[in-house]
């Protein structure tokens, strides 16, 4: 209540207890108002007082509500990253499932599986083999002795470096596979029989000559080999593959260390 007002309704109140004003005409019609007056202030107050607490009220509902939404987004975004480094785990593991599938896990190269599906792949795609492809089976002679002389784990090494050797000697559009044991398969692409014969030869020269270290043990090998080339319509894993393992089958029994071919 101002000052002012304050004054003017102890006045009224002195006005109207004033013995000397009780007759007056404007006493009743000024008391009336008075009374009046007093109510529709309280009743004013009433209504500011509500007016307040809603206020206060939507004020409190409205921060709870951003606390809420606030809390909400932080967890959203928490489970967000969450669902990406498990997406990023699912890719990682599928391309190292993938690796592991495809490839073998001791030499690295890729295993019978790849070579297989790369055979199929390029028997339905004619317009890729316009050049031919020879196979060439490889294997290490004698490669039991350097197991039971030297132990398997040395054995397993002298593979590595074996494989090592033959990726460096073959083309970027070649593909070496281990097949198996101490045999590797050898797609060489547009590659006819006898051009075929000249890359295996090189390449079993080489193995011959390159000193394989493994630990304090420093050992040599040579290979025998088989090869075949793909005839139009042929089953590349039934038939080729069959010729280029006879073939070697015939280096073996010559008295390995050669390479021997297959006219189809
Ligand atoms: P050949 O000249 O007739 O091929 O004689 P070889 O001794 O190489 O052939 P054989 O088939 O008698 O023996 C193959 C050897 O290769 C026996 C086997 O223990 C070994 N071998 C196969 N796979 C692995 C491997 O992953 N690691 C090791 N260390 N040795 C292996
Ligand atoms: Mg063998
Ligand atoms: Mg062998």
């Amino acid at each position: 209540m101002t000052r002012e007002e304050t004054e003017l309704l102890s006045w009224i109140e002195s006005l109207l207890a004033d013995p000397n004003h009780a007759r007056h005409p404007l006493h009743e019609a000024l008391e009336l108002l008075y009374h009046y007056h007093l109510e529709e202030k309280a009743r004013l107050e009433r209504m500011v007082s509500i007016s307040d607490n809603y206020q206060r009220y939507a004020r409190e509902d409205h921060l709870s509500v951003r606390q809420r939404y606030d809390k909400a987004l932080r967890r959203q975004e928490k489970l967000s990253r969450i669902s990406d480094g498990f997406q990023q785990l699912m890719r990682e593991h599928n391309i190292a499932l993938k690796q592991d599938s495809t490839h073998d896990p001791l030499t690295g190269l890729p295993n019978r599986r790849m070579i297989g599906e790369r055979l199929e792949r390029d028997l339905n795609d004619a317009g890729r083999r316009s050049l031919g492809y020879t196979l060439a089976m490889l294997d290490i002679d004698h490669f039991k002795q350097i197991n039971d002389r030297h132990g398997h784990e040395t054995g397993d090494q002298v593979l590595v470096a074996i494989a090592h050797i033959i990726q460096q000697e073959l083309r970027d559009y070649d593909l070496c596979a281990r097949w198996g044991g101490e045999e590797f398969l050898l797609l060489l692409a547009n590659t006819h029989l006898e051009e075929g014969r000249t890359i295996v030869d090189r390449l079993r020269r080489r193995l011959s000559k390159i000193p394989i270290v493994v630990g304090d043990v420093t050992l040599s090998v040579t290979a025998s080999a088989g090869l075949s080339e793909h005839c139009a319509g042929e089953d590349p894993l039934r038939e080729t593959l069959l010729r280029a393992d006879q073939a070697l089958l015939r280096a073996k029994r010559g008295g390995r260390d050669r390479c021997c071919v297959s006219h189809g």
